[in-house]
């Protein structure tokens, strides 16, 4: 069935059976990226086709928990999120950024080529779609300008998944990021499960989506296909297990810089910088230069974290030398000063850095607990300190 050319691209339904032949055609374009099990996880890796899917398993999540188990039926998107989020294709954990070699009694450097993967992203989520444009903002907004992540993100196709029931720790609703996807993908599905049959509503979001659905079987969907679809993300909305108020939240964090609340967390928080690796949005990274004996050389960024004690050496030592203080920089920078430096918070309310906490430290407990600590008296003098050199 093709959509009339020049027509708003109206929605179909494609049965689960042929759900293959839309994998297939991505396949014929495009490396494809999607949600598979692996190591007790469900990771994003390379698809080769739909049977790569998770087919029925679903993830139980809350603080410091995560577990896989098999679900009653062969839902392929019955899971909400692994602990890989979508930067790692976009904005590489380790990118080699130039080489050098001596030759003829100087140094020949060259950049790296930044050619990446014609990339489809099967099964994003809507909170995922939200850290893809806060990407954007970071590392290609108000002239900044990177060409490794431009050559990753520029003309990846997007298949988005509707979420229809929350995971433990999604507070996207109240993020404004979910649950439900309403643009920023070239096709977006809903899983209808039983009792109606195992089928696919997809919405089109673009050319290139209408014509890729040109290539897989499907029907017309009706009203009611459209209104059953919303249903199921308002009632994944409705049973969403955390919320975050983030009114005031900016002001608030600004006026508890000394609060004693920040040595409580220290004190369970492991500076594992877990929270960051997971985070669809932390961005920082560092640089490892390596030579060796022939006269090579290579310089290379990879991900870094505000929790490590290097991340903030400068001078004499570093200037967050408490974990206190980096768990305040984290928050802060989250939830305020990514604000007034991108224009939107840095939180996109995965859930992740609480899932994957092996402390179980919460964001949504941490923000009222902030809130309603009164005593702004500094904790601990090492909240300012400087680390002394060893
Ligand atoms: S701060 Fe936590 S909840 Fe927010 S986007 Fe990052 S990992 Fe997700
Ligand atoms: S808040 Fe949790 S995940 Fe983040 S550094 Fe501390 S212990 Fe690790």
């Amino acid at each position: 069935m093709s959509s009339a050319p020049g027509a708003p691209f109206p929605p179909a339904l494609v049965r689960r059976e042929d759900l293959g032949a839309l994998v297939d055609a991505l396949r014929a374009e495009h490396t494809v990226i999607g949600p598979t099990v692996r190591d007790g996880g469900i990771v994003l890796s390379e698809i080769d086709g739909v049977e790569a899917l998770p087919a029925g398993w679903t993830d139980i999540q809350d603080a410091g928990r995560y577990r896989l188990e098999r679900r009653a039926d062969r839902a392929l998107f019955g899971f909400v999120l692994g602990p890989m989020s979508w930067k790692r294709f976009l904005h590489l954990p380790s990118a080699t950024l130039w080489h050098a070699e001596r030759k003829n009694g100087t140094f020949d450097v060259r950049e790296t080529s930044c050619e990446a993967p014609r990339f489809a992203f099967l099964g994003v989520r809507s909170c995922e779609l939200a850290g893809i444009s806060v990407l954007d903002k970071v590392l290609l907004g108000d002239g900044r300008f990177d060409p490794h992540y431009d050559a990753r993100r520029r003309g990846v196709f997007v298949v988005a998944v509707q979420c229809t029931s929350p995971g433990g720790t999604c507070f996207c609703a109240s993020m404004g990021t979910g649950p439900r996807a309403r643009g920023g993908f070239d096709l977006a599905l809903t899983e209808f499960l039983a009792p109606r049959p195992h089928e696919f509503l997809v919405e089109v979001g673009s050319p290139a989506g209408a014509s890729l659905l040109d290539r897989v079987p499907h029907r017309k969907a009706a009203p009611e296909d459209l209104r059953h679809a919303e249903e199921l993300t308002l009632g994944a909305e409705r049973a969403m297990p955390r919320a975050l108020d983030m009114a005031g939240v900016r002001e608030m964090l600004y006026s508890k810089i000394d609060n004693r609340r920040w040595g409580e967390v220290a004190d369970r928080c492991l500076a594992c910088g877990n929270c960051t690796m997971v985070c669809p949005t932390c961005f920082c990274t560092t640089v490892l230069d390596r030579t060796d004996l022939a006269g090579r050389a290579e310089h290379t960024r990879v991900w870094d974290s505000c929790f490590t004690l290097p991340y903030s050496r400068m001078g004499p030592g570093s200037v967050r030398a408490s974990i206190a203080s980096r768990y305040r920089q984290w928050l802060t920078h989250k939830l305020a000063s990514w604000s007034d430096q991108f224009g939107t918070p840095g939180c996109v309310g995965c859930g992740r850095c609480i899932t994957w906490c092996p402390a179980g430290i919460d964001l949504t407990r941490e923000i009222p607990a902030l809130r309603v600590a009164r005593d702004t008296r500094v904790l601990a003098k090492d909240t300012r300190t400087v680390e002394k050199p060893s």
